[in-house]
């Protein structure tokens, strides 16, 4: 019988977080350095194998509900719809985070596969820019890629945005326009300090309270109740949908932080800014049995700190940057 995963604060962790590659079709200024990435070798990456097991024993050991795929790009890994299947087999609900630039002519097979929902990250709708802040010409193929989504019946599509000072704050409304249109689900994430290139600064950070409040004037919002999910969500009072921040910075979800995340590299973090990691490759190549992987789960999930401090003097950035870790 499955035993909850419960940190010494009490927080039970259901959802678990796989990054299935660090490779990227796309440079984004807020995640990665253009020039420099060292992609981690293809025998340390985890085989889907590997990835389904710990997946299984998480499910089966700690009653794991919720599962999603993220990178890198997830969608650059060859086979996906594979890994898709052999996760989907486990029961938890199936999720993945995408650039979206290659969704359409994969949509229909990972829908197929058994993939339930999927966010489709997206930070401008003006090309020059989007070129500016993805480092790739390809604003038409994600949006092409959002109605694939929306197409093949993913249910919910989310759009994630992050919203940057001085750089995408004056298409907030524009985005909300999208999701009323689309009848996707738009939200807002705060900058944080986990680019590569180490440039973040408290300044950057366009506060959820300020995306909440612009679009606000515009239209009447109504505030949902908040459950696990890190996300402040609205529902536009004209029934057109709903709207969503990610106040990580400002208003950060720690104490009710229900997540995992298995790098793509084997790696168990009990927080996105975790310094600490736990080797979870070593037990499964060196013929761990699954309550040994069950142990050194619970064992990492026990020593989650009560949260990241972004701001504090005592904040150290983690040396891996989100595109290593996932998001
Ligand atoms: N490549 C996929 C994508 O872009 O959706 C999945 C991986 S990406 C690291 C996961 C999410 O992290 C994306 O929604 C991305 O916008 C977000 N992200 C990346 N760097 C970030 C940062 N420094 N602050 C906040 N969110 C960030
Ligand atoms: Fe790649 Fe996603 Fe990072 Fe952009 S946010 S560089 S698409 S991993």
């Amino acid at each position: 019988m499955a035993v909850p995963l419960v940190d010494s604060f009490g927080r039970v962790h259901r959802d678990l977080r796989i990054s299935i590659t660090d490779r990227c079709n796309f440079r984004c200024t807020y995640c990665m350095p253009e020039e420099g990435m060292v992609w981690m070798p293809r025998e340390e990456i985890l085989t889907f194998e590997e990835i389904t097991r710990v997946a299984r024993v998480a499910v089966e050991h700690f009653g794991v509900d919720s599962i999603r795929l993220t990178g890198g790009e997830p969608t650059v890994r060859h086979r996906l719809p594979v890994l898709v299947e052999q996760l989907a087999a486990l029961g938890a609900d199936l999720a993945m985070t995408t650039n979206g630039a290659t969704f359409r002519s994969l949509a229909h097979d990972l829908r197929a596969a058994g993939l339930r929902r999927v966010n489709i990250s997206l930070d401008s709708l003006r090309a020059d820019r989007f070129l500016e802040l993805t480092r790739r010409d390809e604003l038409d193929s994600v949006l092409d890629g959002l109605d694939a989504a929306i197409e093949a019946g993913f249910d919910p599509v989310k759009v994630n945005v992050v919203c940057m000072e001085g750089i995408n704050d004056d298409e907030i409304l524009d985005f909300a326009e999208l999701g009323r249109d689309r009848g996707v689900e738009v939200r807002f994430i705060e900058f944080m300090p986990l680019d590569g290139g180490h440039t973040w600064e408290r300044a950057s950070v366009v506060s959820g309270e300020r995306i909440i409040e612009t679009i606000g004037a515009v239209h009447d919002l109504v505030p949902q109740a908040r459950g696990s999910e890190p996300a402040e969500t609205y529902a536009y009072a004209d029934g057109r949908g709903r709207v969503g921040v990610i106040p990580s910075v400002t208003a950060p979800f720690c104490p009710s932080c229900d997540r995992i995340r298995l790098t793509a590299d084997g790696k168990l973090r009990s927080c996105l800014f975790s310094i600490d990691e736990t080797d979870l490759r070593a037990l499964l190549r060196s013929g761990g049995s699954d309550d040994d992987l069950a142990a050194a789960m619970a064992t990492c999930v026990a020593g989650k700190w009560a949260g990241h401090a972004i701001g504090s003097v005592t904040f150290v950035q983690p040396p891996r940057s989100m595109s290593q870790i996932g998001g």
